[in-house]
């Protein structure tokens, strides 16, 4: 099932982005500085995990 398994990689891939706060360009999960500013001021784009669930 390669669909099921790009599907979920694209997820997760999508997941692991880091948007820049001052520009909103998408880095790469393991980027300290935005490719295209060089700012800092990177946010992992991962949902915040709250206890409890559904
Ligand atoms: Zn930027």
């Amino acid at each position: 099932m390669l669909r099921t398994m790009t599907f979920k990689e694209a997820v997760d891939r999508l997941l692991n982005k880091k948007i820049c706060m001052k520009c909103y360009a998408r880095n790469p999960p393991n980027a300290t500085r935005c490719r295209r500013c060089g700012s800092h001021q990177l946010r992992p784009k991962a949902k915040e995990k709250r206890g409890g669930g559904k």
